[in-house]
């Protein structure tokens, strides 16, 4: 069994990618290294912040680690909220404010098209990768469904009528950007690696 630091305390997160990941793989999560404090994303990219949390793990705690760093991308808003999605109302990350802010600036608009996007960034071995997983939908006019996390209650991916919190674990474990990122992690970790992943911090 691999042993796999993931820079994260979110639960969920941790939860949705030991799901993909399967029984070859267990998870130590930030509280799992004693690592507590909160690790500040300061860039302006989601590649920049998952880099960063990686960084910080391998420089402070020594691990090779990985971390993922995701948002929410609407065409009408021209990719807001994007890497602002944690904060869109606010500092204290409220989903339900987060969701009601993007309902009420999308209410006059037509196009609801908008997309999740989640980046991993891998440290290993002295080497940097990132790694890039992409679910098309569209924003739902109310929120629906009460699994998942954040704006899971909005988010109609293609191919569902229902939201991503009405669909749950099973869909997104096969469907959603973090699923299909992890996936690549996987392949990555088997030496099977990725066409568009670049070795050494290159894009997807
Ligand atoms: P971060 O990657 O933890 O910075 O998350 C950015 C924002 O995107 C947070 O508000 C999350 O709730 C939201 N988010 C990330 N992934 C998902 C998801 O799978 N479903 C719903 N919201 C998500």
């Amino acid at each position: 069994m691999k042993i796999l630091v993931f820079a994260t305390n979110n639960a969920h997160k941790a939860r949705e990618v030991e799901h993909v990941l399967g029984p070859g793989f267990q998870i130590k999560t930030l509280k799992d290294i004693g690592c507590l404090e909160e690790i500040e994303e300061t860039e302006s990219t989601l590649e920049g912040n998952a880099l960063l949390k990686a960084r910080y793990v391998k420089e402070k705690y020594g691990y090779d680690c990985f971390s993922e760093d995701a948002g929410l991308e609407v065409a009408a808003l021209g990719g807001a909220p994007g890497v602002h999605t944690a904060r869109y109302a606010g500092a204290s990350r409220d989903a339900n404010d987060n969701m009601d802010l993007l309902l009420k600036n999308l209410e006059d608009k037509s196009d609801r098209s908008a997309r999740f996007r989640a980046v991993i960034a891998l440290i290993q071995d002295g080497q940097e990768t990132l790694l890039e997983g992409v679910c098309n939908g569209h924003i739902a006019l109310e929120k629906q469904g009460n699994q998942g996390f954040g704006y899971d209650p909005i988010f109609i991916p293609n191919g569902y009528e229902q939201t991503f919190a009405q669909l749950g674990d099973d869909v997104k474990s096969v469907i959603s950007h973090r699923a299909i990122a992890t996936r690549k992690l996987v392949s990555f970790l088997n030496d099977d690696v990725p066409r568009n992943s670049v070795p050494g911090g290159g894009s997807r």
